[in-house]
C-alpha cells in the first residue's frame, strides 16, 4: 500500500487519525518486507497481528502465512479492513483493545508468531502479556519506538537494561533488529522506530511456578537503581538467605541490579525459593 493510496482511503472515509492510538502507519515498502522477511513466514503459520490499522502488513502477511488473526481497536479502521480484505479467506478480523482480549482471552499461543507495527503506547504491556503466557508465541516481530526496542535486547551493564528486558528475556532470545526513520510512516512520528525479532527459548529458563518469584525480585530490585539490591531485596526475603544466596553466586553485597545478568537473576529465584 502506496503512501498516496492510504491517503485517499483516509480522505475518503473523512478519518482523522488518532494520536493516542498511536496511528503512525507504515508506508515504506522496503521496510514492510524487511518486517515480513524477518518473521519467516511459511504456508502453515498462524500469525497474530495486533493493529493492522490500513492494513500494509496485513496484505503481506495473509500472502505468506496460514493464517492471520488481526485485531484493530479503531471501529473505523475495522470497517475498512472488512471491505478491503473481503475476499480473504486467510484474515480473521477483530474489532478488540489487544491487551484487554489477551488479558481475558488466555489461550496457547505456541504455534503462533506475533507479527506487528504495534500501538506505541500499549507495546511494553502487550509484549509482557504474552511472554508471560503460560505457551508463548514462537517468534515475535514487532516494530516500536527504537527506545523501547534498545531496551527489549538490553543486557547487563548497558544503559537500556531493566525490568522489562529481563521480564522479555526470560522467554526470549534477541534474534535480529533494525532502525526505522519515522519518514516511512504516516504521519511521521517524533521518535525513530525499531523492529525487533525474538525467538521463544528453545527450554523455558525457569518452571511456571517460580516466574512470579523472578518477577517480584527483578520489580524489586529495579525499584531503586542506584540503590544496592540486596538492601531492596530485604523486603521480601530474610537478610541472612539473602546474603547466603548472594555468597553462593558470587555476587557482592553491594551489587546493583543493573549489573546482575538474567542468568543471575534465574539462579537467585531458584535458591530465595528453594524450600
Ligand atoms: N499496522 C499498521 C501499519 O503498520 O501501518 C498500523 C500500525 S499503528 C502504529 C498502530 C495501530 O494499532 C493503529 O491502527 C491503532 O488504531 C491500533 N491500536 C491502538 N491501540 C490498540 C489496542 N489497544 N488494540 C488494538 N489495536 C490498537
Amino acid at each position: 500500500m502506496k503512501l498516496t493510496e492510504m491517503k485517499q482511503i483516509l480522505a475518503t472515509g473523512q478519518i482523522q487519525l488518532t494520536k493516542s492510538l498511536g496511528q503512525n502507519f507504515l508506508h515504506d515498502q522496503n521496510q514492510l518486507r524487511r518486517i515480513v522477511d524477518s518473521a519467516e513466514l511459511s504456508p502453515t503459520d498462524q500469525v497474530l497481528e495486533i493493529g493492522p490499522g490500513l492494513g500494509p502488513l496485513t496484505e503481506l502477511l495473509v500472502a505468506r502465512a496460514g493464517h492471520v488473526l488481526a485485531i484493530e481497536m479503531d471501529r473505523r479502521l475495522v470497517d475498512f479492513l472488512l471491505g478491503h480484505f473481503a475476499a480473504q479467506t486467510n484474515l480473521t478480523l477483530l474489532h478488540d483493545d489487544a491487551l484487554a482480549y489477551l488479558v481475558r482471552e488466555p489461550r496457547d499461543w505456541a504455534d503462533w508468531k506475533l507479527v506487528a507495527n504495534l500501538p506505541y503506547s500499549v507495546a511494553s504491556p502487550i509484549l509482557v502479556e504474552l511472554a508471560e503466557a503460560t505457551n508463548p508465541p514462537r517468534r515475535l516481530t514487532i516494530t516500536l519506538q527504537l527506545e523501547v526496542a534498545k531496551r527489549l535486547v538490553a543486557i547487563a551493564d548497558e544503559e537500556d537494561y531493566g525490568v522489562l528486558s529481563l521480564l522479555i528475556q526470560l522467554a526470549y532470545e534477541p534474534v535480529s533488529n533494525f532502525k526505522i526513520p519515522s519518514d516511512c510512516f504516516f504521519p511521521p512520528p517524533d521518535v525513530d522506530s525499531a523492529c525487533v525479532t525474538l525467538q521463544r527459548r528453545a527450554a523455558p529458563l525457569l518452571p511456571p511456578e517460580l516466574r512470579p518469584a523472578f518477577k517480584r525480585l527483578v520489580k524489586l530490585g529495579f525499584s531503586q537503581r542506584r540503590k544496592m539490591m540486596l538492601k531492596l531485596l530485604k523486603a521480601s526475603w530474610p537478610l541472612e538467605k539473602l546474603q547466603a544466596a548472594f555468597e553462593t553466586l558470587g555476587l557482592s553485597p553491594q551489587i546493583r541490579a543493573e549489573k546482575v545478568s538474567l542468568l543471575q537473576f534465574v539462579e537467585l529465584t531458584k535458591i530465595l525459593e528453594h524450600p
